[in-house]
């Protein structure tokens, strides 16, 4: 089938939720991949932030493979050892004592919002199940982290959504005091604002407000779904900042690109969530933790996250190179760059037609590669890059 049969079966059959580039993909190795006319393209995306490995990583492959031929999946009634392995080495390279798998970040950050309003009720009563999270937040499409996000734009439909959630300015921690109530239970951030234009937040406002948090026995919940599985040249983001949150959401990377999710809290959380408090069909399941089994063994390996923060210091910099790019923002291979001209969405089209794939934040361009490129693979794409810039000048 060709590009226009494919868009045209898409329109008639599915909802028109996405706003689609014009190209069908078809099979990747690493960082590249082809559409269904054999076009290549280096790929700045890794499937926004999830194909860690890239594309067919081959232990990734045969682990998924293997899993799937043994069991595929027994639901959560029974006790599942690929889902306990995986577990145990979650815990041990975090520090982190229990985890709740789900299947997406959206229902890690669910799990994290009733963890926390489970903890306030149980210790300070009902009424104490307000959470704060930061404006220009993103948290997800259910209908309560739709409300724990915090833009407008997603607000305006599907209300009423959930209640008890606040926001705050960013890296303003008198903003956040001011906002601040007996009622507040928990306070949700990311540390670098993903879909909100790649906004890191400050180290002192992090540490500030690490101990707010600990004062008032609020718990600090990061939600690290794009900044985690070693996105940031860090295993998770938080360690780049020296605090510890008391809960701490993963997904995106960490399947390699199946989807899970994973909630993470502390020894005093641990059993908060008692026997049918919460749970999933398909949460755990073997094959889907066979696949982040291999993620988390090879990002864990050592000198994978040195290259990580190496590799991402060289896009940082060639990125900066470019006339065209006033700024450019983020940590390790997640990074954000600035225009002088043209818009983000109009450039990203340019760079898809010329065979580099490119993600958008707001105003920026966003850069989410898969951890293993290599600097040749960053050479290349950056070469489509300027030639993209210089032609829209
Ligand atoms: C992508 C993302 C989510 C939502 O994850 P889904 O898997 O799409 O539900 C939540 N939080 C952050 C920070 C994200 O980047």
């Amino acid at each position: 089938m060709n590009f226009e049969a494919i868009k045209q079966q898409e329109q008639e059959n599915i909802m028109p939720t996405y706003g689609r580039f014009r190209v069908a993909l078809e099979t990747g190795k690493g960082t590249v991949a082809y559409d269904v006319d054999g076009k290549k393209y280096i790929d700045f995306t890794s499937g926004i932030g999830v194909n860690a490995l890239g594309y067919c990583d081959e232990g990734w492959a045969k682990a998924v493979a293997e899993q799937a031929a043994r069991l595929q999946h027994i639901s959560n009634l029974y006790y599942n050892p690929v889902q306990t392995k995986l577990a145990e080495t979650l815990c041990h390279l975090t520090g982190y004592s229990k985890v709740f798998f789900g299947n997406s970040g959206a229902e890690a950050n669910e799990c994290a919002i009733k963890l926390a309003r489970k903890y306030s009720a149980d210790k300070y009563g009902k009424e104490r199940s307000e959470i704060m999270t930061l404006q220009n937040s993103f948290h997800g499409r259910t209908v309560t982290t739709l409300a724990a996000t915090g833009q407008d734009v997603f607000h305006q439909t599907f209300t009423p959504l959930t209640e008890g959630f606040t926001y705050a300015v960013a890296n303003d921690i008198k903003d956040v005091k001011a906002k601040l109530t007996d009622r507040t239970c928990a306070i949700m951030i990311e540390f670098i604002q993903g879909e909100g234009g790649v906004r890191p937040l400050e180290q002192d406002f992090v540490k500030e407000l690490a101990e707010v948090c600990a004062e008032r026995d609020i718990l600090l919940m990061a939600d690290e779904v794009q900044t985690g599985v070693g996105r940031t040249g860090a295993l998770y983001c938080f360690m780049n900042y020296g605090v510890r949150p008391d809960v701490l959401t993963s997904a995106k990377g960490l399947g390699g690109g199946l989807p899970i999710g994973a909630c993470l809290c502390t020894e005093k959380l641990g059993a908060v969530m008692g026997a049918g408090m919460h749970g999933s069909t398909f949460g755990g399941n073997p094959v889907v933790c066979a696949g982040a089994l291999e993620v988390l063994q090879r990002v864990s390996k050592e000198g994978f996250l040195e290259e990580v923060r190496k590799k991402g210091e060289y896009l940082c910099s060639s990125l900066s190179k470019l006339s065209s790019i006033t700024q450019v923002r983020g940590m390790g291979l997640m990074l954000g760059a600035a225009l002088k001209k043209g818009t983000a969405k109009e450039v990203a089209a340019a760079c898809v037609e010329s065979g580099l794939l490119v993600l958008t934040a707001k105003d920026v361009l966003r850069f989410l590669p898969p951890l293993v490129i290599t600097e040749e693979e960053i050479d290349e794409g950056i070469t489509i890059l300027q030639k993209v810039l210089e032609g829209m000048e």
